[in-house]
């Protein structure tokens, strides 16, 4: 049995030599290591009518060279490159693509946010960015929103203690930089915001840019030509745009701003309910109170601010009507942008 198992190691690894392709190598493991029938295995089987004295160093030897071969066997294997499936498959296609890992993309509000501020920055505004747990005296008190305003009931505010909030929206940023610069200014502010709110149009966290200028002699005509060049440039058309009269206390004249309807043109549609506009932002001329605030002669400078919703504008660049969509992370619809 000895002689017969050191015999077959040797012919084991001459047969080995030999191998030239997969097939070949396929038929030395039929040959050798086959489950039925396989020389190694047979010698295997027979360790069972040897004499119990001799069955352990017998089935020690004839486990090591087993081992042996089935590692130079499985060498073999790789090196041939193919391996078993494309031995049976009968050829390997070399000509076949390679396989390759999918690119990771940005989130298309990521996107649209880098686009904003990239049009911004043409028109010469700087970006700044501020944290997203803020003071009540920023969110509110330097914008012209004592305690017990009843502005604050629009916020629906999430509060981690009496005096400290998650933003409601990136005006914050407006007292933030005017505390500490002189004018001109000109600045975009982009960032999450938080708000206690969620349907088809409103998720608890969202994202603004919020953006303002000061110096002396600004007036409405100049944040009109600015929200013009960034819609225009936005959307790719001259769409018209429409300024309709609003409140908020941190500007004084406000305005909403709407453009004609990025679906219909302007003839009404069911995205627009009919009447042809769409809203996408509110602005207006800096209050006179808010520039006291920060020490700026209100006779001498004046300015104006905006904030729009990031989301908002995606929605409308590309035709989504449930902004929940964004934040699903189902790969199929992220991978469209
Ligand atoms: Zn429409």
């Amino acid at each position: 049995m000895e002689s017969e198992l050191l015999r077959l190691k040797q012919e084991a690894g001459e047969a080995l030599d030999t191998v030239k392709d997969s097939a070949g190598l396929e038929a030395f493991r039929i040959q050798y290591l086959g489950r039925k029938g396989g020389l190694l295995t047979g010698v295997m089987r027979q360790l069972k009518s040897v004499a119990p004295e001799d069955r352990p160093r017998l089935g020690q030897l004839a486990n090591e060279i087993k081992q042996g071969v089935e590692l130079r066997f499985e060498e073999m294997k790789t090196q041939l490159g193919g391996g078993m499936q494309s031995a049976a498959a009968g050829a390997t296609d070399y000509s076949l693509p390679g396989r390759y890992l999918p690119f990771g993309k940005l989130h298309p509000v990521t996107q649209v946010m880098e686009e904003i501020c990239s049009i911004f920055e043409g028109l010469g505004f700087a970006v700044a960015e501020g944290p997203d747990v803020e003071s009540d005296y920023y969110n509110f008190e330097a914008l012209n929103i004592p305690p017990h305003h009843p502005a604050r009931d629009m916020h629906d505010t999430f509060y981690v203690t009496d005096s400290i909030l998650l933003r409601t929206h990136t005006s914050p940023m407006q007292a933030r930089i005017m505390e500490n610069q002189e004018p001109p200014l000109r600045y975009i502010a982009p960032g999450k915001v938080y708000r206690c709110d969620s349907d088809i149009t409103h998720t608890p966290m969202f994202h603004q840019v919020e953006g303002f200028l000061v110096d002396k002699d600004v007036s409405f005509a100049d944040l009109k030509g600015v929200l013009t060049a960034f819609t225009h440039k936005m959307f790719e058309r001259d769409l018209a745009l429409r300024f309709r009269p609003s409140f908020f206390p941190f500007t004084e004249p406000s305005a909403e701003v709407d453009i004609a309807c990025v679906i219909c043109g302007g003839s009404g549609c069911r995205v627009c309910k009919r009447t042809g506009w769409l809203e996408i932002l509110g602005s207006g001329l800096i209050d006179p109170e808010v520039l006291k605030m920060v020490g700026y002669d209100p006779d001498v400078y004046s300015g104006f601010a905006f904030g729009l919703g990031v989301e908002r504008i995606a929605m409308l660049k590309y035709g989504i009507d449930d902004i929940r969509l964004y934040y699903e992370n189902d790969l199929r619809f992220l991978s469209q942008f």
